[in-house]
């Protein structure tokens, strides 16, 4: 069986745990910080704030940001759903923009277009979650642009896109947006089991994050220097959760990210050589943008036929072959809990035009030069 996806696992990723193990620290401790601190100077941010998983980078990135009751958030329809998720939990409500056709990330044109309309109507967003799907970055800068004349803030969901590059920053740096978040989720670029993290540059969003991540629990100044205070003393400031990362798990993220060289370059060639074994096909492979340096989360195609049925014939062929393909994504929108929320299929119809056609092939950096043979070998029997 060839899967779409799964973790690498080396000898040294796991004596880096057992080191963990046996040492006075399980959960969060001196691992995380090395950890945070080793991710923020990858990407080229500031500060770093590592979380329970990727979920909850975003869920703490919208309540550093204040979003609440009230506020809208928009995202892509064409992400998973808890691009979405984060914004309800804050109490808020959530909108969709469409996708570009051929990025499959948020269109900038569709964006211009509903931020028009919503300026008139007074129900401008206070955030987009803006996913660099498949690992490929969205075109930032527009998106700084937008973001500065009609006052929204931006949270990348960088879930995909741990090692892209947009333009000569990598994805992370934060240098068009107030906060990544990332995923160490085990089919993402480098994995910690569950994990996540937020990045950002700004001083007081850090403080914020830090602060949710414990409980709402700070360590006030006041600690040290009033005698009435002793070493027991912490206060709740704010309502927040218990979304720690543990040592263990920064500890696997920590030797991971000494690879993520080799991880993305192996993805990459994975996915040129697709490209290239599948040309002549009836198939619409990634296009790949200038100014952008694809992380290699995913290799999706686009199965033209017209005929609706033949993507579910080829998923299923496939099957047979032992070569399972998975499909990014169900159109948040389309799911009955959205649909409850007033959302109705037809609305992003660029999402789900390209959701009947999509299909993620195998691509992990374990995947060998064989595996990958029988793939392509797999597409040229099931295709005409
Ligand atoms: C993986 C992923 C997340 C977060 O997932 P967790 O499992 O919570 O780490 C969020 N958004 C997207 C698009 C993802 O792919």
């Amino acid at each position: 069986m060839i899967r779409y996806s799964q973790q690498s696992i080396s000898d040294e990723d796991i004596e880096a745990v057992i080191d963990v193990l046996r040492s006075d620290w399980l959960t969060q401790g001196p691992a995380v910080e090395k950890f945070e601190t080793a991710v923020a100077d990858y990407c080229g941010a500031k500060y770093a704030v590592a979380v329970s998983h990727g979920t909850a980078a975003l869920h703490l990135a919208c309540l550093a940001m204040d979003v609440g009751p009230g506020d809208i958030v928009w995202t892509s329809p064409n992400s998973f759903v808890a691009s979405a998720n984060c914004a309800l939990y804050c109490g808020a409500s959530i909108d969709f923009v469409d996708i570009d056709p051929i990025s499959y990330n948020i269109s900038i044109d569709s964006l211009k277009t509903k931020l028009r309309r919503a300026e008139r109507e007074g129900r401008l967003p206070k955030a987009v979650v803006a996913l660099h799907f498949a690992g490929q970055s969205c075109e930032m800068r527009e998106l700084a642009d937008l973001g500065r004349a009609y006052g929204f803030g931006i949270i990348e969901d960088a879930a995909h896109a741990l090692g892209g590059c947009y333009e000569d920053t990598r994805v992370g740096s934060c240098t068009y947006s107030d906060m990544s978040a990332f995923s160490f989720h085990p089919v993402k670029t480098i994995t910690t089991g569950e994990g996540g993290m937020v990045l950002t540059n700004e001083r007081d969003l850090r403080d914020k994050l830090m602060l949710l991540r414990t409980h709402g629990i700070d360590r006030p100044a006041k600690c040290s220097s009033d005698s009435q205070y002793g070493e027991w003393y912490y206060e709740q400031v704010d309502l927040g959760y218990n979304y720690r990362m543990t040592d263990i798990q920064a500890a696997l993220g920590m030797s991971q990210l000494s690879r993520i060289d080799n991880f993305v370059g192996r993805r990459a060639r994975i996915a040129s050589r697709y490209s290239e074994a599948f040309s002549g096909l009836p198939l619409q492979v990634p296009a790949t943008h200038p100014n952008v340096s694809s992380a290699w989360h995913l290799y999706v195609v686009r199965v033209r036929s017209g005929k609706k049925s033949e993507r579910r014939r080829v998923f299923d062929e496939l099957r047979q072959l032992g070569i399972f393909a998975q499909v990014h994504y169900i159109p948040i929108h389309t799911h009955p809990y959205y649909r409850k929320l007033g959302f109705a299929v037809g609305q992003f119809p660029e999402a789900e035009r390209y959701y009947n056609e999509t299909l993620s092939l195998p691509l992990h950096p374990d995947l060998s030069d064989e595996e990958q043979a029988l793939v392509i070998d797999g597409m040229h029997k099931v295709l005409p």
